[in-house]
């Protein structure tokens, strides 16, 4: 039962004893919540209609079957309410969704030639793009209940969307195309990547920018979510790997399918990293503070 069905229920009740008032204890969530604040207006004037007729006019009967129709109409506008929350978040994930993609080509294609691309196969890339951040977006809108793990899904969904904004902004300073020529210009680099492979250099880089923004992310959402820090941290990883898949892609349009694969490998090794020791790191920051916090408020 939820706060709005426990209220009613509650509200139920009152009248039940012949109460009109509203209790004490349901002024504040009534003040809040339309719905049910309607809902008391509608239970009274029921009740009022009633108790217009005398006692011996109520048969049990009726009393039984108003009640029923009561409750069943209070359930079927909880349905309709609820339908409109997942409409109004289907839209707005789909929206943000839209925007991020959007956003995100926009950033890459600062950093690398997208021409390689044919417009058809942009647009259906960032047609995915955009379904894969709707569907972060609605985890962060609708995963706030206490989920699967020990772990509320919004945490997941921002710490995943967070890095995503990191990579971006970090590609966007610096490409891994262009750290790559960084690496061969300067000699000290050079001697060092003499010897290895580009798969190697790119599986490398790769990891490195995926590990580096969930890192940060996972170790900031860990402070505000401390429970299950690994799963925490594995489960980010997951989605920053999703939401990133398209963004790989998109930079290595001229490549080779070896390239592409280390780059990719790299980045899931590093998220898979990243994720878990930065919500470690978060989680044992949140435990530095706690005493910290309680001292304080013990102190007042
Ligand atoms: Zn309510």
């Amino acid at each position: 039962m939820n706060r709005c069905e426990q209220t009613q229920f509650e509200l139920t009740n009152a009248l039940a004893e012949g109460n009109l008032h509203t209790p004490a204890e349901l002024q504040a969530h009534l003040r809040g919540c339309a719905t049910c604040r309607q809902a008391w207006q509608e239970m009274r004037l029921t009740w009022r209609a009633l108790g217009a007729l005398t006692e011996e006019e109520v048969p049990a009967k009726l009393w039984q079957t108003t009640r029923a129709r009561v409750l069943r109409e209070l359930e079927r506008e909880q349905a309709n309410a609820e339908s409109a929350r997942v409409g109004k978040s289907a839209l707005v994930s789909v929206t943000l969704g839209v925007v991020f993609s959007v956003a995100s080509v926009w950033v890459l294609g600062q950093k690398s030639d997208l021409s390689a691309f044919s417009p058809q196969v942009l647009l259906s890339m960032g047609a995915a793009w955009a379904a894969l951040y709707a569907v972060a977006v609605l985890l962060v809108m609708r995963g706030d209940s206490e989920a699967r793990y020990g772990i509320a899904a919004r945490w997941v969904g921002i710490a995943g969307l967070a890095a995503m904004g990191l990579s971006l902004a970090l590609t966007g300073s610096c490409s891994i195309g262009q750290a790559l020529d960084y690496c061969k210009m300067s000699p000290a680099m050079r001697h060092l990547f003499a010897g290895v492979q580009s798969q190697t250099q790119y599986f490398l880089l790769g990891s490195l920018y995926s590990l580096l923004p969930l890192l940060i992310a996972s170790a900031i959402v860990g402070i505000k979510a401390p429970r299950r820090p690994v799963v925490l941290g594995l489960m980010a990883g997951g989605v920053f790997v999703a939401l990133t898949l398209p963004a790989i892609l998109l930079q290595c349009g001229a490549f080779s399918v070896g390239v592409s694969l280390s780059w990719i490998f790299g980045s899931v090794v590093g998220s898979l990293v990243g994720g878990p020791v930065g919500s470690l790191a978060g989680a044992a920051l949140y435990r530095q503070l706690r005493p910290v916090h309680t001292g304080a408020g013990a102190a007042t």
